[in-house]
């Protein structure tokens, strides 16, 4: 019988060994967990020992692609990743659109597992002809464009999607990425660290024949269509027309751009740095599309004004025009390019990246840190080239790079004193995507409360509105914007259990129909915000197993303080957060007390097999 969406089976890695092992899937665990992030929790939750660390061996990382991979639907060939990570050493799920997702399918495989150790430097490529583990000690040191490159001629005719590691993992830098189908990438909790940890530089898999199975393709061209209708309508057709950073006029308007680490949030200078400015200024090279994607919402375009012109690369997203623009007092849209370039190619999330240089650049003009600390490096605001060379150092692990590469929080934890309050970051140990979410509260909840080391419950697609539920009255309420939060989560995760690009899936309803029509599946949205509860609620008790306290979900200092100026301020958050904390809680079904999962909610959510292991856990003090 066909699995409708499914290949039926998930390739298991052992590295230390060189086995590789096809292990099948049933149709009551892909009902169940979906694709992508779900399978990913399911394995992470099942495989993985309490407290093992994130460097070990035995911590697996999974790769799954979800039912709407290799279809006819925009976007399909996104990949969902899963560990645990070194930001957080609680668990960690991320997203890389490009193609890995749908050839993985093409390959007969809804995922892969690794575990184990290479014993050298190793990349794995998968074909419909088989599975080989290579020798990549020739890749050592290169960055993440060369490494593709490299792998696509070493591996010849057809095509082949690549994702891999930069030297920046290969050093152990926490905030590493796994970097794919040129710059898409997998970015929170250090997940490319983990990958390196193995000796896996990279995963490389050749565009198989193996067409997923359609209930009923007809239904699903229609449905298609739809869904790229909205998608391309979305914010009025500006992520097509504008990329990401068509929103930065938006965002600066409202009072969520950040500006130098959070000490204003006035930046006249950033309509310079909009998508609309630089796609009207600067030359338009070629779009750069994904499997299915007729949004294609970003370009590989060349400088053509200000100190870097001539410059070719890829146009920054939204967060990096913010995380290595605004953040570090640099308003040159150029430059944004060539240091979105230089992190992209080490292989370092722009975010924690963009937190930490400019923590250090308010350090530096605080007299906290030194030009001797920096190694003759002038940390002002605005200064590109030191910005340059301390993201070389980092990679490196070099002088004060040594430090850095921990992330802002423990770089802080070191430094102690006055600039540890001067961090923009959670008290779990990640950084907010690349926003002032003080003007933002729905975004700033989620990232503090989130399992998954990043947005959760919420995303653009998220939205109570679209999901049928009523929006809180005011995006400042400490009672409404916990409680519509709690209402929407379990929708975010299952996007990304599908397999498909989020700026393609706009509209829940035309969604629930595509999984319909791909599967023979029958579930409503709530059904699905219910299972993307489950995913959520097994994803809280790995990592209340791993170590995570009440304490945990908050803010730092600085990240909950109140705004100085712009339209937020004199807004605190921070006051407010025993009242968020509380509402979110109750609204969850956690006990307000520890942050845990009630026994009625697991019983609730059909977890209540989880309720012993979570009983055994002594060390969580209220
Ligand atoms: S919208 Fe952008 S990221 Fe998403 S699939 Fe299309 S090109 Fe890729």
């Amino acid at each position: 019988m066909s699995l409708y969406g499914y290949a039926g089976k998930i390739l298991r890695v052992n590295l230390t060994e060189e086995k590789f092992f096809v292990e099948p899937l049933d149709q009551g665990v892909l009902t169940r967990f979906i694709g992508g992030a779900g399978l990913g929790a399911k394995y992470l939750y099942q495989d993985h020992p309490a407290n093992l660390p994130w460097s070990d061996p035995n911590n697996e990382i999974i790769f799954a692609n979800g039912p709407f991979s290799n279809t006819a639907l925009g976007g399909s060939g996104t990949i969902s990743v899963t560990a645990k990570g070194p930001m957080t050493n609680l668990a960690g799920s991320s997203q890389g659109n490009g193609y890995m997702g749908a050839f993985l399918k093409s390959c007969e495989y809804d995922g892969l597992i690794f575990k184990g150790k290479a014993s050298r430097w190793s990349y794995l490529h998968i074909s419909r002809n088989g599975v080989e583990l290579k020798d990549a000690s020739h890749l050592v040191g290169k960055d993440v464009m060369e490494t593709q490159e490299r792998i696509q001629a070493e591996l010849g005719k057809g095509r082949v999607s690549v994702y891999c590691v930069g030297p920046a993992a290969e050093k152990g830098v926490r905030f590493s990425v796994i970097v794919g189908d040129g710059s898409h990438t997998v970015s929170k909790n250090g997940l490319g660290a983990v990958l390196a940890s193995k000796n896996l530089k990279a995963i490389a898999v050749s565009k198989g024949d193996f067409k997923t199975p359609i209930y009923d393709q007809e239904l699903l061209k229609k449905i298609s269509k739809g869904l790229y209708q909205k998608a391309i309508e979305y914010l009025d057709g500006s992520r097509h027309k504008w990329g990401t950073a068509g929103s930065l006029g938006n965002l600066h308007k409202v009072g969520a751009m950040p500006v130098r680490n959070y000490t204003t949030n006035l930046f006249p200078e950033h309509e310079k740095m909009t998508g609309q400015y630089v796609r009207t200024h600067f030359e338009k090279i070629k779009r750069l599309p994904c499997h299915a994607c007729a949004i294609q919402h970003n370009l590989l375009m060349k400088v053509t004004e200000g100190p870097y012109a001539g410059f070719v690369g890829e146009e920054p997203e939204l967060e990096a025009m913010t995380g290595l623009g605004s953040q570090l007092g640099i308003s040159d849209a150029g430059a944004v390019f060539v240091l979105f370039d230089l992190v992209d190619r080490l292989g370092m999330d722009v975010n924690e990246t963009g937190w930490t240089v400019g923590w250090v650049m308010e350090c530096y003009q605080k007299g906290l840190l030194t030009k001797k600390d920096t190694d003759g490096l002038e940390m002002v605001w605005g200064n590109v080239e030191a910005a340059k060379g301390l993201i070389q150092k980092i990679a490196k692990r070099e002088g004060i790079g040594n430090l850095l590469a921990e992330g802002v929080k423990r770089a802080s934890e070191t430094l102690g004193g006055e600039a540890v309050h001067m961090t923009v970051c959670t008290k779990k140990g990640t950084t907010p995507r690349g926003h002032d979410h003080r003007a933002r509260w729905s975004e700033h909840l989620d990232t503090c409360f989130s399992n998954t080391s990043s947005l959760e419950a919420t995303f653009a697609t998220a939205r109570p509105g679209a999901l049928g539920l009523p929006p809180a009255s005011s995006p400042y309420s400490p009672w409404e914007v916990p409680a519509v939060n709690a209402m929407i989560n379990g929708w975010h995760i299952i996007e990304d259990s599908l397999g498909a690009c989020r700026f393609n899936i706009t509209d829940p309803h035309l969604v629930v129909d595509a999984l319909h029509a791909v599967t023979n599946g029958d579930l409503s949205i709530a059904d699905l915000v219910r299972k993307g509860k489950q995913i959520v609620n097994i994803l809280r008790v790995f990592n209340f197993k791993n170590g995570l306290t009440r304490d945990m979900d908050a803010p730092s200092t600085r990240y909950g303080s109140a705004p100085v100026d712009g339209p937020a301020k004199g807004i605190s958050l921070s006051q407010n957060w025993d009242v968020i904390r509380e509402i979110y809680y109750r609204n969850m079904g956690w006990d307000p007390a520890t942050g845990k999962p009630t026994p009625d909610t697991l019983r609730e959510l059909d977890l209540a097999d989880l309720i012993p292991d979570l009983e055994s856990i002594r060390s969580v003090k209220p």
